[in-house]
């Protein structure tokens, strides 16, 4: 029986988070929860909180954490999370979000919190080639582009460079990142939680450095 697990992700962005998500939530059969995903189906919806979130997204800010905390809340209550677990990808993001997710996880609480290490100059590099499925999220490059004239190989959709994905953004998202998330490492470090993996070389091989990091932390599935 595949354990299942209940993990966080923490990494700047362009670490290879999102890629490397995708793979553990196969592996551990575990859904994988993005809140920048989630707020950008809000956004292609079209609704009113779609609208005010992407004002805060395209400018590179963080969305408020009473916002954040109720909409990751309602997500983990859901069934298959509450379950199996999940691989929460882009939150916590600051103190204030992880202090909430120990509350919310109280009763079943995380069983690591993993640090994909990678340099700012590499990742820097990495987003300013990023391009993205406007329907299902699958990540390209341009050093790596779909099959087909920017069709998603994975679904047809068009594939796109991210509006957040400018120069300007990703260096205030990366200034967000050290001043928010960064303490995050020391915080989970004190509370036993955190794992640094390397998130430098081939995906494959990152994926099974994660893994491994992973295995021998997970635990059965109860009920
Ligand atoms: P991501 O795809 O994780 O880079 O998220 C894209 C954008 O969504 C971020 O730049 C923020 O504007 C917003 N966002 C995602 N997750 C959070 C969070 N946990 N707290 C605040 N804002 C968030």
């Amino acid at each position: 029986m595949i354990p299942g697990v209940r993990l966080v992700l923490l990494g700047r962005q362009g670490a290879g988070k999102g890629t490397q998500c995708v793979r553990l939530a196969r592996h551990f059969v575990v859904p994988h929860l993005s809140t920048g995903d989630m707020l950008r189906s809000a956004v292609s919806e079209g609704t009113d909180f779609g609208r005010k979130a992407k004002e805060y997204m395209d400018s590179g800010d963080l969305l408020p954490d009473d916002v954040m905390v109720g909409m990751v809340a309602e997500r983990l209550g859901r069934d298959d999370s509450s379950r199996r677990g999940f691989i929460l990808d882009g939150f916590p993001r600051t103190v204030g979000q992880a202090e909430a997710l120990a509350e919310i996880t109280v009763e079943k609480p995380l069983d690591a919190v993993i640090d994909l290490e990678v340099p700012e100059d590499v990742v820097i590099q990495r987003i300013s080639k990023r391009r993205v499925c406007k329907d299902c999220g699958t990540n390209y490059s341009v050093d790596t582009p779909p099959r087909y004239d920017w069709t998603c190989d994975n679904c047809g959709g068009e594939v796109v460079q991210r509006d957040d994905d400018t120069e300007e953004a990703i260096r205030h998202r990366l200034d967000l990142y050290r001043e928010h998330t960064e303490p995050l490492i020391a915080w989970y470090e004190h509370r036993l939680l955190l794992v640094a993996v390397d998130g430098l070389g081939h995906p494959d091989e990152v994926t099974r450095r994660l893994i491994r990091a992973v295995d021998g932390r997970t635990r059965p599935v109860v009920g």
